[in-house]
């Protein structure tokens, strides 16, 4: 017993000068009946996290927007844990757990269930980078992150009030040091400390306060919002690779089509998207793009909200696609062939989007699967259509069709057409098959026009198939 009390207090001995060096004053100590997170909305996962380290003698708390979230009654999407346990005195406490990150070193314990393996992110308390300026100088940029602090100076580098609170599930209550519970029922976004100073830092918040916004209805305080139309263009020093990320979730947040006009309020969406610069700037003159564009995220924030999946490289896909449409007729129009248009134009769409902000590889190909298939929608003879509903990304294609049957960029009819067939038996096929020959004129893309003119084009080449 003894020995077990002597070995816990060693293991908080690297905690013990970081946690004296800075005090960022005492938190609010919320009980449950003001806060009434409902603990039925809780990992069990997560909570097992928590006793684990506090059965160990560390502090150990949920952390960040799962608290946030938990507070707005919503079930959480994830986790994430903050403990005075350095990541090494964590990793020694879980089976399955593993320390991710140089810079930020993190743990994630993963447990497995029977759905998908769960994954609970736990990071040490930091200090404010401010206080550590003497490491930097002394150990170099790769230590910076990872001087570990108190729970007071954690608080203090997170971005808003209501993602700083702390939610112990032993005690079921929440510890907040910068008034984000008053803040959560201001319904107000209130950034931590000198906001403009905050955002120099890393200019990445503001998005991030564009996106919260959008998924909490809450207002920026004023103080939060007057410094983004100033330092906005800080985004184009952000690495492209992590502003995709950010962008990644905003267009994920269930609330897309919203989150994209607080980018347009706030003067933010140049460079990050083509698309959004010419929908947003030019309104009324991209009607049809901004229809088209408007379903595809009405649609995708449907999606989430009903708990289905979404693709990244099918969203992007409809984002571009405008786009994409008029380098299509362009090339069309000056004589190409139809489907080496399309295919030189889905180069120069992604050419452009690559000159702001860079699309991940992996998305890029679903991308152009969609895309190439388009035009074999429209194909409805011989072997082909057959042939397209084996293809693995089939319904990803058929999808996206619907959604330019849905505004009036291709003919109904011909979505209807694919509906039946998908559903139909052999025979029913057959007879649909038949029935096209009797249709006329369903089609005003460039690639039925194209193909009437010119005869050789119309087979749409293999590099088409997916
Ligand atoms: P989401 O619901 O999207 O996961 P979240 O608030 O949990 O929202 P994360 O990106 O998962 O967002 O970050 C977890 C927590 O880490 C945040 O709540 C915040 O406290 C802190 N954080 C994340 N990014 C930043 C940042 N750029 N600056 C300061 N604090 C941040
Ligand atoms: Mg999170």
């Amino acid at each position: 017993m003894i020995t077990k009390f002597i070995k816990r207090i060693l293991r908080r001995d690297p905690m013990v000068k970081h946690t004296q060096a800075n005090n960022t004053g005492a938190p609010k100590r919320i009980p449950k009946k003001a806060h009434r997170i409902d603990p039925h909305l809780l990992s069990k996962n997560a909570v097992k996290v928590t006793h684990t380290l506090q059965q160990a003698g560390y502090e150990a708390f949920i952390v960040g927007g799962a608290v946030r979230d938990l507070a707005l009654g919503i079930g959480p999407k994830d986790f994430d844990v903050a403990t005075n346990a350095t990541p090494d005195q964590v990793q020694r406490l879980f089976r399955k757990a593993r320390l991710i990150g140089r810079r930020f070193q993190i743990v994630h314990v993963t447990f497995f269930g029977k759905g998908h393996p769960e994954i609970i992110e736990v990071s040490t308390f930091r200090a404010l980078l401010d206080n550590a300026g003497d490491h930097v100088a002394e150990s170099g940029r790769i230590l910076r992150d990872n001087v570990w602090g108190s729970q007071g100076e954690d608080a203090a580098r997170r971005d808003f009030t209501i993602n700083a609170m702390y939610y112990d599930p032993s005690s079921e209550t929440v510890l907040d040091y910068h008034g984000g519970m008053a803040d959560m029922q201001k319904k107000t976004l209130r950034m931590i400390g000198d906001p403009a100073k905050r955002y120099r830092e890393d200019p990445v918040r503001m998005l991030r306060a564009v996106r919260f916004a959008a998924k909490t209805g809450f207002e920026l305080d004023s103080a939060t919002r007057e410094p983004i139309a100033k330092l906005g263009k800080l985004l184009n020093d952000v690495p492209s690779a992590r502003l995709f990320d950010e962008i990644l979730k905003l267009l994920m947040s269930g609330y897309s089509w919203k989150a994209i006009q607080g980018l347009k309020d706030a003067g933010l969406h140049h460079g990050l998207l083509p698309l959004l610069d010419h929908i947003l700037d030019k309104g009324e003159d991209s009607k049809g793009a901004n229809d088209f564009v408007k379903l595809a995220l009405a649609n995708t924030d449907d999606r989430i909200q009903s708990g289905k999946s979404v693709s990244a490289g099918f969203l992007f896909a409809t984002l571009l696609w405008p786009d994409l449409l008029k380098n299509w007729k362009a090339n069309s129009a000056k004589g190409m062939a139809n489907i080496p248009a399309l295919h030189d134009a889905m180069d120069d769409t992604i050419a452009t989007q690559s000159s702001g902000m860079t699309i991940q590889r992996r998305f890029e190909s679903d991308m152009r699967e969609i895309w190439s298939m388009q035009p074999r929608f429209e194909r409805r003879v011989g072997r082909y259509p057959y042939r397209l509903i084996e293809s693995p990304r089939f319904r990803a294609g058929y999808d996206f069709m619907l959604l330019r049957c849905a505004t009036g960029e291709l003919n109904s009819t011909i979505g209807q057409w694919w509906t039946d067939f998908i559903a139909a038996d052999p025979a029913g096929q057959d007879e649909l098959m038949a029935s096209v020959k009797n249709e006329s004129g369903n089609s005003q893309s460039p690639a039925k026009r194209r193909r009437r003119r010119k005869p050789k084009s119309v087979v749409p080449p293999e590099s088409a198939a997916s």
